[in-house]
């Protein structure tokens, strides 16, 4: 059996200066990796026991990245060991192959969205009206796909009005996220778990094990044959089990220390 390892990004083994700060103890700097850098800026790091896990999973060519950053948000970071065959970007809009967009998926995936919700520009509208009446710093679009918007600081407001966007967002085909400073939007029909079983399928694997840590991680985690969650971040907050997904005994960086381990056990010779 051949077995990829469908794994989130922030939050889950990589963590920026916020996230680290939900575990019990930051770790020491000499234990931090930067991994996320953008001129002077570190955005996040891995710890070095993540980098060394990552290094093998990914020399051996069982990594499939899945993230809800945009392609330039991905193709800065600085990952370790060799390039991902496959990532999904953009939260499964895109499916970068070797580097590149494959265009037959972005087809798909543009095909499906355009039969139901409401369009990119009613909901970027509707985000522009909530920017200006409520506290949010700015409007982003990840190329047409999606939406998100972000505050300075994160204050109570946020989350109030998370369930009040999600309300609407129901109502119009479109679902929201709340993670750290920004509350994304994004259509209903454009999830993760569709873009990483088209790239198990192309690598040949007939076995996925997934690890992430929002609410836009949920349906790659039930699809998995394996999951894992930390215990902290979105899902968390809201609960979220399923019969086959198990939750780290850590929060913080040290839940991905723990989940790169069981990413290494899930595909080591010794799988239970
Ligand atoms: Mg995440």
């Amino acid at each position: 059996m051949t077995t990829v390892v469908a794994t989130d990004l922030d939050g889950t083994v990589i963590f920026s200066e916020k996230a680290m700060s939900h575990g019990p103890v930051r770790p020491a700097d000499e234990d931090l990796v930067p991994v996320d850098v953008d001129g002077s800026r570190v955005y996040a790091y891995m710890t070095t026991r993540v980098v060394r896990q990552w290094t093998g999973l990914a020399d051996a060519g069982v990594v499939v990245p899945a993230t809800t950053r945009s392609v330039e948000q991905y193709q800065r970071l600085r990952l370790p060991g060799q390039r991902p065959a496959a990532a999904v970007v953009c939260n499964g809009a895109r499916l970068l192959v070797d580097g590149e967009s494959d265009a037959g998926w972005e087809r798909q995936v543009r095909g499906r969205l355009a039969e139901r919700g409401a369009t990119y520009d009613t909901v970027w509208q509707e985000a522009q009206r909530w920017r200006e009446r409520r506290g949010f710093d700015a409007v982003r679009g990840v190329e047409d796909f999606f939406i998100y918007l972000t505050v300075v600081r994160r204050e109570p407001w946020l989350e109030a009005f998370a369930d009040e966007a999600a309300e609407w967002g129901r109502i119009n085909g479109w679902r929201v996220s709340l993670q750290g400073r920004k509350l994304y939007l994004l259509p209903t029909g454009l999830d993760k778990a569709a873009a990483v079983a088209h790239a198990a399928e192309r690598l040949g694997a007939d076995r996925v094990v997934a690890g992430g840590d929002s609410l836009l991680d949920a349906d790659m985690l039930r699809a998995a044959h394996a999951a894992i969650r930390p215990a902290h971040g979105e899902l968390h907050l809201t609960g979220f089990t399923s019969p086959h997904c198990r939750t780290t005994a850590s929060a913080g960086a040290a839940a991905g220390d723990e989940i790169l381990d069981w990413y290494v056990a899930q595909t080591g010779d010794g799988r239970p």
